[in-house]
């Protein structure tokens, strides 16, 4: 659902600071030309690092992990005046991105395939070879760490990599692939700024192997078609409605403190966010009260930091609007605040209903709408009811409750009793408009790589 910053095919990216609307500052977008050199001098390495032992370029990997760390401060607080996420958390994004990058450089080497044997003269085995050229399109929400997921993967795998960062944040993306790029052979990865239609003309290159997209649906979709007309292959982690569903027997204040973690976080622009929030009936008071409690607590203490622009702001607005004209209750927050900065305060919404815009869309801002629901089994059915799949999240303490929402939500990962909870190094498989295969997780590498299957037997004997 997120707007672009730009509509118009941009010859520069300009960038304000969300915190003040001071200007960050404006970075060239690629010519044409210069995105057709950057392809090629990504397919004119690609032979050399396929061949390149997996050792040799896990420890390449590895030496530019290092670097990242060495340079996580300045990209911290290039980001904060970029996308407004606060240093500390910035930070927090750039060193998941080393760990990223350092646990790919181990897992890239030990990468393998199977044997089979069809009789005792002969063997058949698979090979997992390098895709050939990777097309990376990040966006701006944690830039850093997802794209050193991409880019790992794909590094150690044997492919070169093409990157495109988004426009929200092209100076963190040129850093970051001058910091990264340092440690590795020339045209193994290549940094291309740009918005859309950069984007748009390198996913149509025929020399594109992989098209990698995390980003929003809509965009997905169109890089989905693009993929389908080019035959490379694709992979999309793209936007999510979550819902949270809170059952009857779980204690209102702690429920109620999740979800607003689950809303307000990085101000809700994460993919996994709570979006919609279905609450027993019998649980609902208290836990309003502690939700509204939550938000109000946020927005006295200097406020949440702002979203990522204006165009942002404007859109999650009209969402809330557009829901408080359909029958949405406020119960706190929903007003754009005066001044400089695009902050926007955490709302919550109560009386909420199917088919509201805020329950129908993703919203890429601090907003909590709430449903009340007569049953756990009323929330999972209103849960499932949406075109995404991309994650949701049970509270409950009946472990009956918690089975029953394995099997009934068609997500790509389901929480039971943490909003955030998971593994470091988890795989992630979206579902249905939230995109698909894997985009985190060893699983990556299997994306990164196809399969060669060998057959070998013995000629027979001579004479
Ligand atoms: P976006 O799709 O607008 O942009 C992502 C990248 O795609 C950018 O580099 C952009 O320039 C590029 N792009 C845009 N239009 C293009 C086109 N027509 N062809 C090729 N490339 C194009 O997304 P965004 O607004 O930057 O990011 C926010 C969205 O990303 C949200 O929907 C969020 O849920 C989603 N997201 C998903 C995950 C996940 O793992 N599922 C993680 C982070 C963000």
């Amino acid at each position: 659902m997120t707007p672009a910053a730009t509509t118009a095919p941009a010859t520069e990216l300009t960038v304000l600071d969300p915190r003040d609307g001071s200007l960050v500052g404006t970075v060239p977008a690629a010519t044409e030309e210069e995105v057709r050199a950057a392809v090629a001098a990504a397919r004119a390495a690609a032979r050399d690092w396929a061949w390149t032992a997996p050792e040799e370029r896990g420890k390449a990997l590895r030496a530019a992990a290092d670097r990242l760390a060495e340079h996580a401060q300045e990209l911290a607080e290039l980001n904060a005046r970029e996308t407004g996420k606060p240093v500390e958390e910035s930070l927090g994004g750039v060193m998941a991105g080393v760990g990223t990058l350092h646990q790919y450089a181990e897992l890239g080497p030990v990468h393998r395939g199977h044997s089979l044997r069809g009789s005792i003269l002969a063997a058949d085995w698979t090979v997992p070879e390098p895709r050939g050229v990777v097309l990376a399109l990040t966006p701006w929400n944690d830039p850093v760490a997802v794209a050193a997921g991409l880019l790992g993967a794909a590094i150690v795998t044997g492919n070169t990599v093409l990157h495109k960062p988004s426009e929200r944040c092209p100076h963190v993306g040129a850093r970051l692939g001058e910091i990264l790029a340092e440690a590795l052979p020339a045209g193994v990865l290549t940094t291309v700024s740009g918005g859309a239609a950069v984007g748009a003309q390198l996913t149509a290159h025929p020399d594109v192997d992989v098209l990698a997209h995390v980003g929003s649906t809509a965009t997905g979709e169109a890089i989905a078609r693009a993929g389908v007309e080019s035959g490379a292959h694709v992979i999309r982690e793209n936007g999510g409605n979550d819902a949270l569903v809170v059952d009857d027997d779980v204690d209102p204040a702690w429920a109620a403190e999740q979800a607003a973690i689950g809303a307000f976080a990085n101000v809700g622009q994460i993919c996994v966010a709570v979006e919609r929030i279905y609450v027993h009936r019998a649980v609902a008071e208290p836990f309003l009260a502690a939700l509204a409690e939550e938000a109000r607590r946020r927005n006295a203490e200097g406020g949440l930091a702002p979203l990522v622009d204006e165009l942002m702001r404007e859109e999650v607005h009209r969402q809330v609007a557009e829901s408080v004209a359909q029958g949405a209750v406020v119960v706190e927050g929903a007003e754009v605040p005066a001044g400089p900065g695009a902050h926007y305060p955490a709302t919550v919404l109560r009386e909420c209903a199917p088919g509201m815009t805020v329950m129908r869309e993703e919203t890429f801002g601090p907003v909590a709408p709430v449903q009340v629901v007569d049953s756990f089994g009323e929330g999972l059915r209103l849960a499932a009811a949406d075109r995404y799949g991309l994650a949701a999240t049970v509270l409950t303490g009946r472990i009956a409750h918690a089975q029953l929402a394995v099997a009934e939500l068609p997500v790509g990962t389901l929480k039971v009793n943490n909003v955030f909870g998971g593994a470091p190094g988890g795989a992630a498989q979206p579902r249905r408009a939230s995109g698909a295969g894997f985009g985190y997780g060893p699983e990556l590498l299997d994306e990164m790589t196809q399969v060669k299957v060998v057959h070998v037997e013995m000629p027979p004997a001579r004479g």
